[in-house]
C-alpha cells in the first residue's frame, strides 16, 4: 500500500481575534510540513480572509469552523458557505459537537451543511461523536455509523472523495476529557472504514480519511497516526500556539 496521507490540522474554537490570528498566521506561512502530511488551521469567521490572506502561498489549508446551508437571505447571524469561499477557505468544519451540544445541531442540519459545502466547493470535515453515555452503555459503534450515514446521504462518489471525516469522542474533548486510548481508536476505525465502505458501495475505491480528535498532544498524537485506519488528527488546545502545532506535525515525520 502507499504511504497513507496524514492529514494534520488545529480548530482554534472561539479564540484569537483578528490581530491574534494574523500573528498566528504569519508565523505558520512559512512552515513546510514533512512529506505526506496535509495541514489546516480552522480560525474564527472574523479573522477568515486575512487568514485566508496570511496563507495564501503556504502549504496549510484554512478551514471555516461552521457554516449554514443556505446561499443567502433572512438568516441572522448565519455565515453561508459562498461567504466563506470569498474569503479565501476551502475547507470547513461541519457538526463538531460543541455545535451539536450547545448550539442544537443534529445529523439532519449536518447532511444540509454537507451538501451546501460540496456545492460551493468546500471540502467538509464532518465531526462525529459518541457522548460519555454512549460511551459507556457501549453503543459508540451504532451512534457513530448513523452519523456518518446521515452526514454522507445523497453524495455521489465525486463527493465522497472531497470528504474528511473526525472521530471526536465527546468525553475526549476539552480540558474536561480525556484522550481517548489508542487501541479503542483503532477498534472504533476500523469498524468506521467498514462504515464508509458501506456507505460509498462495495465497488468504490473512495477512502475516505479518518482523523481521530480529542485532548490529542505531544504526549500521544504519534500513537494515533501510527495505527493503520486512522488518516490523521484534528488538534485543539494543544495547536492553538504556533510553535506548539509546528511541533505537533514535525513529531509525526
Ligand atoms: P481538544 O479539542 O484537542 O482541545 O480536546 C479537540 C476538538 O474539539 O477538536
Amino acid at each position: 500500500m502507499d504511504q497513507k496521507t496524514v492529514w494534520i490540522g488545529t480548530n482554534w474554537k472561539m479564540n484569537k481575534g483578528p490581530a491574534e490570528a494574523v500573528a498566528a498566521a504569519r508565523a505558520l506561512a512559512a512552515f513546510r510540513p514533512p512529506e505526506g502530511v496535509r495541514t489546516f488551521v480552522n480560525p474564527p469567521f472574523t479573522s477568515l480572509k486575512d487568514v485566508s490572506a496570511a496563507l495564501q502561498d503556504s502549504s496549510m489549508i484554512v478551514g471555516a469552523q461552521n457554516m449554514f446551508w443556505e446561499d443567502s437571505g433572512a438568516w441572522t447571524g448565519e455565515i453561508s458557505a459562498p461567504m466563506i469561499a470569498e474569503c479565501g477557505a476551502s475547507m470547513v468544519v461541519i457538526g463538531h459537537s460543541e455545535r451539536r451540544q450547545h448550539f442544537g445541531e443534529t445529523d439532519w442540519t449536518v447532511n444540509l451543511k454537507v451538501r451546501a459545502a460540496l456545492k460551493h466547493g468546500l471540502q467538509p470535515l464532518i465531526c462525529i461523536g459518541d457522548t460519555l453515555d454512549e460511551f459507556e452503555f457501549g453503543v459508540s459503534q451504532e451512534t457513530l455509523a448513523r452519523q456518518a450515514k446521515i452526514a454522507l446521504h445523497g453524495l455521489s462518489q465525486e463527493d465522497f472523495s472531497r470528504v474528511l471525516i473526525a472521530y471526536e469522542p465527546v468525553w475526549a474533548i476539552g480540558s474536561a476529557g480525556r484522550p481517548a486510548e489508542a487501541p479503542f481508536v483503532s477498534q472504533i476505525h476500523t469498524k468506521l472504514r467498514a462504515v464508509m465502505q458501506e456507505i460509498t458501495g462495495p465497488d468504490s475505491t473512495v477512502r475516505i480519511p479518518l482523523l481521530y480528535g480529542g485532548s490529542v498532544s505531544q504526549a500521544n498524537i504519534r500513537d494515533y497516526v501510527a495505527l493503520p485506519d486512522v488518516d490523521g488528527v484534528l488538534i485543539g488546545r494543544a495547536g492553538w500556539e504556533p510553535a506548539d502545532f509546528m511541533k505537533l506535525i514535525d513529531s509525526v515525520s
